[in-house]
């Protein structure tokens, strides 16, 4: 099939099948996997993963071209997001044969949620510094601690999880990566309402909990490397929306923003057009980092890049909205509130606007980077967390 043909499947596909709504108060999981596991019978989910693992085997331009047609669309994907974008890319780089076996193909059709542990109390930006601790028993590890801000855990099945086994080396040295059973008798989880009055993510408490060997991801101590490619993983699948459903129902989007305020105002027009040419570069940044990636070329620190810029222009769109709507905006019952009162949000998860300023200066622009006096200190004699 070409790629002409492809989209035209992929079009009348999604007008039969798309839900009209999204009604998310009511047996939203059990609908969102029950779409999940349609869209994989259709072929359209795991577009680029090998056939293998119950991916597709096909490439960018089929994901891209299902994308766009997708935007006009809303799906009830979000709760899969993690799994789709960070986890299971993780697991499919870095994972072994068995567990790409067993956990990938239920990711894809929506049989089982994930989530990502990595940020804890003491340690966001600098996650490195995280206490939770994995201690090893025979072929099991035995977990403690608390991660926070973990979004979708309420509804997890599996967790990815950073934690810490050695104290006696250098932070990043002592890290490993697991898959954790997010229904283990020790798995405490606590939601979190936001400001939007939304409780998207959670606190996540460890007693005991068991894990066994076969679920490390990685090398033991070699966590850190395991959760650069998941942040990498991260920053691109949240810039390019993977999972995300689509814009229809976005209330500050340029198509739903135009019809509620007065076009013949030409500052008005000028900021529309703002919007439009920004969204417009993302779209376009997104797309080349894709094309590089089919080539060959990992955009690496890049997509760090495209997640600022998918934070600003979220920002700038919420305070447009406000600015053009008027105060009214914000009230509770606005259809613009909820996208106003979450904007803020995209400018910390996954990274905070100031960390990914930090990389792309680094990393990208080869200035130089920060001082770090810790890099070779024990983490045990590290004054971060609770050992401060
Ligand atoms: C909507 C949302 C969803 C999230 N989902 C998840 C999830 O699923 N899993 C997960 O593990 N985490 C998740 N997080 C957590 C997120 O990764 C952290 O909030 C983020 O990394 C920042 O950490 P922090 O909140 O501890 O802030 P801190 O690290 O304490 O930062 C506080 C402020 O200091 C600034 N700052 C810190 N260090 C530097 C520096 N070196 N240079 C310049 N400025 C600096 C920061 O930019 C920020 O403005 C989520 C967060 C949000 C908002």
């Amino acid at each position: 099939m070409n790629l002409v043909e492809y989209r035209r499947a992929a079009r009348a596909w999604l007008q039969e099948n798309a839900p009209s709504d999204d009604h998310p108060e009511t047996d939203a999981i059990a609908r969102a996997k029950d779409f999940m596991a349609r869209l994989h019978d259709a072929g359209y989910s795991g577009i680029t993963w090998p056939r293998r693992w119950g991916g597709q085997g096909l490439t960018e331009a089929e994901e891209r071209a299902f994308a766009a047609e997708a935007r006009d669309h809303s799906l009830p994907t979000y709760v899969f997001s993690i799994g789709l974008g960070m986890t299971g890319p993780t697991i499919l780089d870095r994972g072994t044969d068995a567990q790409r076996e067993r956990f990938l193909r239920p990711l894809l059709r929506g049989e089982e949620i994930w989530c990502q542990l990595f940020s804890e109390p003491g340690a966001g930006s600098d996650v490195a510094a995280l206490q939770t601790r994995a201690v090893r028993d025979g072929d099991h590890w035995v977990v403690n601690g608390q991660k926070v801000w973990t979004s979708v855990a309420h509804h997890a099945d599996w967790g990815l999880l950073l934690a810490r086994t050695d104290v006696e080396v250098p932070k990043h040295k002592g890290l490993t990566m697991f898959v954790v059973d997010m229904h283990h008798p020790g798995v405490t989880v606590r939601p979190l309402k936001d400001m939007s009055g939304r409780a998207n993510f959670n606190e996540v408490f460890f007693d005991d909990v068991t894990i066994p060997d076969e679920h490390r991801v990685g090398e033991v101590n070699d966590g850190w490397s395991v959760a650069v490619t998941t942040l990498l993983h991260e920053r691109l699948s949240i810039s390019s929306g993977v999972g995300m459903g689509g814009q229809k129902d976005n209330p500050a989007a340029l198509e739903a923003l135009r019809t509620m305020v007065d076009t013949s105002d030409p500052y008005v027009r000028d900021q529309l057009v703002e919007l439009h040419i920004r969204s417009r570069a993302l779209a376009l940044f997104n797309q080349r980092l894709a094309q590089e990636t089919e080539a060959g070329v990992f955009p690496g620190a890049r997509g760090s890049a495209a997640k600022l810029l998918l934070a600003e222009l979220t920002l700038f769109q919420a305070d447009l909205a406000t600015q053009l709507v008027g105060p009214e905006a914000v009230l509770a019952d606005h259809p613009l509130s909820r996208v106003i009162a979450t904007a803020p949000g995209m400018a910390l998860g996954g990274g905070t606007n100031e960390i990914m300023r930090n990389i792309v200066g680094d990393r990208v622009l080869g200035l130089p980077p920060e001082p770090r006096m810790d890099k070779n200190v024990p983490f045990k004699d590290l004054k971060v967390g609770t050992q401060a």
